[in-house]
Parts: C-alpha cells; structure tokens; sequence
C-alpha cells in the first residue's frame, strides 16, 4: 500500500482531515484518516511544504475541438455577435483532422489535467476529441452534439450520429458516447424528438437558459435568433414558438430527468431552477464562458439556494483563457460570496462526476474508488483549506499522486 500524507486531506465525502492520509493499493483507494490514526508515521511527508490531498476534479462542460480558437473569439457585448464570430471562424476551418485542430486538443487535454482535472464531459460535432481522449487516458463522457433547426425527418440523422457513435466507440472504448442536442434555438422539435426516443437511458446534454435572447425566441420568436437562422439559411417559417422558458419546453420532450446536464442556466427564472432539482437534473455552470459571451453573469447564489445540483464547467478555449477548473470555482466564489466552499468544491468534484456517471470511481476520496488524486500546495499557517481552493489555484501548485 502506498501513502500519501499531508497537511490537509479533503475527501469532499467527509469533513476535511488535519495531518491526514490516503492509503493506496493497484490504482484504488484503500483507506484514509487523521494523522493520530493507521499508524502511518512512517509515511514521508511532502517536500515543498503543506499540501492538500483531494479528488480530481471534474469538468463537465467543455467543446475540446474548439481549442484552436483560444484568443480568436474576442469577448462580445451580445451573443448573437459572439455566435456570429465563431461561426464565420469555424468555416474556414472546414477539416477537424487539420494539425492545428488537433495539435490544440491535444495541448487542451494536457493543460487541463495539469490542472487537476480527472474527468472530462465534452460536447463534439466531429467526434474527433474522443479518440484522444481515449488515447490520452482522460476518462469521458463525450456528447456527440446535433444541430438542425430546419430537420424535419430526425431519425434519419440520428440513425446516421449514433452509426458514427459506434465507429468511433470501437476505437477508443475507455471513452463514453451519447447524443446530445445543441440548444432549443438549433434543434428542431423533430430532431429533439428523435434524439430523445434514441438514447431512452443514456445522459445527455444541452445548452439551456444562457442568453436572454434565447427565451425570447421560445416565449415570442423572432428577435435575433430568428435572424440568425434565417441568414445562416436554417429558418423554418412552419416553426411557431411554445410560449414556455427553456426548462419546460424540454419537458415536453421527456429530456426533463436525472439523466440531463443542463449548461449554463443563466436565464432561468428560481421555479425552472426548482423545477431542474425536483426532476434531479443537473446545472452546469461556466460563468467565465458566460461574460465572455455576452449573456451576464450566471445569478450563482440563486443556483445553490434552489437546491439543483451545481457542477462546474470551463466551456470551450472559444469562450474562456483556459480550461483550469479551480479558475471557474474563484469565478463561483467572486459571485456568490455566500455559497459555503464546501458546495462549491462538491460542484467541481463529486456531482460533476456523478452527473457524468462516473460516480462510482471519481469525486471524492473514498475507500474502492480510483486514486485519482491531486496534491494542490497551500501556505504555511493558513487554516482555512476549502476556502483556500477556492481562490485561484494555477497549475503550478498542482501534482497529481502517484496511483499504485
Ligand atoms: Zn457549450
């Protein structure tokens, strides 16, 4: 058995550990305590000085194909001028498998795991990051991604997703695939439906509630979504608006369940926030992604106090400096001065993992699950830890122990 001791344990499933350890055996944890317990004076303690053991962390939104664009979407003053800007760049990088794409996924991977990130739920059009993913040894759930506000025959194209879902799954088989439908505003209610009635029992994701513009199409149509859509030639003049906000109108398509991530919320009004908790849906929340974009800072304290399960995503380089996920919890912290640290940590470790079905293994440190652990290096004689990391801890305070 391996262990790894230091200043600070914090298991995320328990109260935090002074002086405690982790004990190690082929890849698992096998047992952890408080240093007056398990007789393991004997372990060294780390070198550089006082650390904090905790789980990985856990990403639950990012667009890894998108890492090219890291400084070329500059921030917008409204969404619709950031989607705008996004896609005219996309178009000219028509070849996902161009060097540059996936020399930046590739770089993407690395720095998020230099970051303490263990576990990744990635959104895909072209599937490409799963390979690497795989390749790479970052544990995934990829969201194969679908757009299509004119379809009107959704089994077609979901026939066509899940056949390359399968290709793809024979080749890197360590990563998860599901599908998952872009936004209320890009998938058509025939597509929504085809892709609901595919994967019954599978998770799957969807951006929801991030821009005021998007719950003005749903309530009224038109506004600048609709001339979006109809100057990229995807308008659909049969559509007609549900008069709902977003939580509902996904409701209507059975999406509503413990199975959904839903991205950003930023517009959702406290019931649809209740509404997510009472279905045991999840909230992803990437508050940095969401000033970039133009859409106004998530109302964070609000997310918590409704009781829904909070994870924590990056969003892609396209929206965001980095992909380092403690960024995004002093992102959390900045806004909601009143959240305990403890719900923030939870966020980014333990409900990230369980909304990407990898609760079993990852997000906290408890004993039978996967060690997964990040050492994060803390100043002497401090004596706040939680709080601590949430104060933006960059990647060179970060190592990850070793697992057997
Ligand atoms: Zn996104």
């Amino acid at each position: 058995m391996i262990l790894h001791r230091a200043a600070w344990v914090v298991p995320i499933a328990g109260p935090v550990l002074r002086d405690g350890w982790v004990g190690v055996e082929a890849g698992r944890i096998v047992a952890l305590g408080p240093s007056a317990s398990g007789g393991v004076e004997a372990a060294p303690p780390f070198e550089q000085g006082p650390h904090a053991i905790l789980p990985a962390l856990v990403n639950a939104h990012t667009h890894l194909e998108l890492s090219y664009m890291r400084g070329l979407v500059p921030p917008a003053a409204s969404f619709d001028a950031w989607v705008r800007a996004l896609i005219s760049l996309r178009a000219t990088n028509p070849d996902p498998l161009a060097d540059g794409i996936v020399h930046a996924i590739r770089n993407a991977i690395g720095e998020a795991r230099a970051a303490g990130t263990g576990v990744l739920g990635d959104i895909s059009n072209t599937l490409v990051p799963a390979g690497m993913l795989h390749d790479l040894g970052m544990p995934a759930h990829v969201f194969h991604e679908m757009l299509g506000f004119k379809v009107t025959a959704g089994c077609e194209m979901v026939t066509a997703a899940r056949r390359r879902i399968d290709d793809v799954a024979q080749r890197a088989p360590a990563v998860r695939i599901s599908l998952a439908p872009h936004a209320p505003y890009s998938v058509s209610p025939a597509l929504l439906t085809s892709i609901a009635e595919a994967m019954p029992d599978a998770i799957t994701s969807m951006h929801l509630g991030e821009s005021p513009e998007e719950v003005h199409f749903l309530l009224h149509g038109g506004g600048p979504i609709q001339a979006a859509l109809e100057s990229f030639g995807v308008w659909n003049p049969s559509w007609t608006p549900p008069r709902c906000g977003p939580v509902e109108y996904v409701e209507k398509f059975g999406l509503l369940s413990e199975r959904l991530l839903a991205v950003h919320g930023v517009q959702l009004s406290y019931r649809e926030l209740a509404q997510l908790s009472f279905a045991n849906a999840t909230l992803v929340t990437c508050p940095r992604s969401n000033r970039w974009v133009g859409v106004g800072n998530p109302p964070v304290e609000q997310f918590y106090a409704s009781g829904v399960r909070v994870a924590i995503g990056t969003d892609s380089l396209a929206s965001v400096e980095d992909l380092n996920l403690f960024a995004e919890m002093a992102e959390i912290r900045a806004l909601g001065p009143k959240i305990p640290a403890r719900s923030i940590l939870e966020s980014a470790t333990r409900l990230g993992a369980e909304a990407l079905g990898f609760g079993d293994d990852y997000g906290t440190i408890e004993p039978g699950k996967r060690a997964a652990l990040i050492a994060v290096r803390v100043p002497e004689g401090m004596d706040d830890v939680e709080e601590y990391l949430l104060s933006g801890i960059g990647p060179e305070d970060v190592r990850w122990l070793t697992e057997a």
